[in-house]
């Protein structure tokens, strides 16, 4: 978008409204919540479902692999980010991709809610995974919109959106999750297809008056001529595809772990090419292609730390159910609850770290600084899970506490890097890329994941020291070598900080 129509959109957005930001921000927000309350939902009870016996409602799928599929779903989500931003830049804008995504990702909530078998499941994964591709990075870079590039609201803005997507993630599991387990999967899954249909009800409602043109305008829109190409290429793309699975499968070459290993290169091969082709574009400044390459270190930092988070979801959470004590203090614990911590200490301690910036003013750790600490809080989170089986060996229930310690550290991780990664990905996007960009960001999060679908095989209590000693003295190791070279990148970010 050139500068004119940002500052055309920005003029068209009511600039007051909510909390004294822009009114758009109250649709973004409630767009956001749902939809996490939907997806967070759906992943709090959906690894139980997976390797839960057929008796117990669940499929009956062998743990080792429900983890890697967890993992590979994933990854899957935020890598078809790409699509869905590209489609947003080139052919349709931002806020039909959101509703298009919000429709889809309904539709795959809806296909989990009738009682199936694992077809049924994987046909709401293709749903799910393209829907959140079009939602999630639209809907963000949408927040970037909606503020003049000198605004001063604006990192607070994207911290207020980040609260949407905590509050949502935070609830979802407390019923989803209660719901799904104790009653019923489907019921469970039920709520999350209502979950997001409250979002797109808001989305379109509201739309109109809170965000003008934002998420209208078609940032580089595609030439006639380009489309032809692309439609061809896509249609031969997927007819290739087609066929190589169905003379594959059948034959047994292309079976599950070839698709685990295939995602994996993916999940690198993609942020790979997506760097080169910004960088070269000639839209893109000699400015741009400075911050480019200082966007290359804190990539693959957040890589790291996103892999460790994400495991919160899979392999803590398999350690919950059976590794913890859950009856504890005359509480019968849900193992679904545990997903509602990350969440919960993200909205209670968000306030305190924005507090802690403003104090710090100027003397504030740099946005490199900042990865840093992310990773090494990161690192220092699997340190500790690793703690109960040193002191008391891996048979016994392990006190639920260390678990919320846990949980608790990776978020004092996560507050110094997740809300900062989304605003500074903004401000050090190329402006012909900026929908774009943002898909670049989960990117970071989809190559997490597609590394975990390699590595949570090795999971079994046996090891678990070892596992967990290992990711997290990586983490450690690359904490410190960010912080050595912190002031070199930010030389490359060239004033954005
Ligand atoms: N917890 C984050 C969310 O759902 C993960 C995505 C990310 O920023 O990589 O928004
Ligand atoms: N903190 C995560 C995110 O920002 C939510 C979660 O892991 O539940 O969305």
């Amino acid at each position: 978008m050139s500068n004119f129509d940002r500052d055309k959109v920005v003029a068209s957005v009511p600039q007051k409204g909510f909390f004294g930001h822009p009114k758009g921000l109250f649709t973004l927000f409630f767009t956001e919540f749902w939809e996490r309350f939907s997806y967070y939902g759906m992943r709090a009870i959906l690894v139980f479902y997976m390797y839960y016996e057929v008796t117990e409602g669940g499929l009956g799928i062998d743990k080792q692999t429900a983890l890697a599929i967890m993992s590979i779903y994933g990854s899957l989500v935020y890598m078809s980010g790409i699509i869905g931003g590209w489609l947003a830049d080139r052919m349709f804008g931002t806020s039909k991709a959101i509703f298009y995504g919000g429709i889809l990702i309904m539709l795959g909530h809806i296909v989990l809610a009738i009682p199936g078998s694992v077809i049924m499941f994987f046909i709401s994964m293709v749903l799910i995974v393209l829907g959140t591709g079009l939602l999630k990075p639209n809907v963000s870079s949408v927040v970037g919109e909606i503020y003049s590039e000198k605004d001063n609201r604006r990192d607070a803005g994207f911290s207020i959106f980040y609260m949407g997507i905590n509050l949502g993630a935070f609830i979802s599991p407390l019923i989803v999750g209660t719901v799904g387990l104790e009653i019923d999967f489907h019921l469970g899954f039920g709520i999350a297809a209502i979950g997001m249909f409250l979002g797109l009800v808001v989305f379109i409602l509201t739309k109109k008056k809170n965000l003008g043109l934002a998420g209208t305008i078609v940032a580089n829109p595609l030439s006639p001529a380009e489309k032809k190409k692309v439609f061809t290429g896509f249609g031969l793309g997927a007819l290739i595809i087609t066929i190589f699975l169905a003379l594959t499968i059948p034959a047994g070459y292309f079976t599950f772990n070839t698709f685990i290993a295939l995602v994996g290169i993916l999940g690198f091969l993609i942020p790979t090419i997506y760097f080169i082709v910004m960088y070269r574009s000639p839209k893109t400044t000699a400015v741009e292609r400075s911050r480019i390459i200082a966007y290359i270190p804190l990539f693959i930092a957040s890589v790291m730390f996103w892999a460790i988070q994400e495991q919160g979801s899979t392999i803590l959470a398999n350690y919950a159910d059976e590794r913890t004590q859950l009856n504890f203090a005359g509480l019968s614990i849900s193992p679904t609850w545990f997903q509602s911590l990350n969440p919960l200490f993200i909205i209670l301690l968000a306030p305190v770290f924005a507090w802690l910036w403003v104090k710090l003013g100027d003397r504030q750790p740099s946005v490199p600084k900042k990865f840093s600490l992310g990773l090494l809080f990161a690192g220092l989170s699997f340190m500790v899970i690793l703690l109960p089986a040193y002191l008391g060996g891996s048979d016994t229930l392990v006190n639920p506490l260390w678990l919320v310690l846990s949980y608790f550290i990776v978020v004092l991780g996560e507050l110094c890097l997740s809300p900062v990664g989304l605003s500074a990905t903004t401000k050090l996007a190329p402006a012909a890329f900026s929908a774009q960009t943002m898909s670049l960001w989960f990117l970071s999060n989809a190559a997490a994941q597609a590394l975990n679908a390699q590595i949570v095989r090795f999971y079994r209590p046996e090891t678990e020291m070892l596992y967990f000693g290992t990711i997290g003295g990586i983490a450690i190791g690359l904490s410190i070598l960010l912080f050595v070279l912190s002031p070199k990148i930010q030389g490359f970010m060239k004033g954005v900080n």
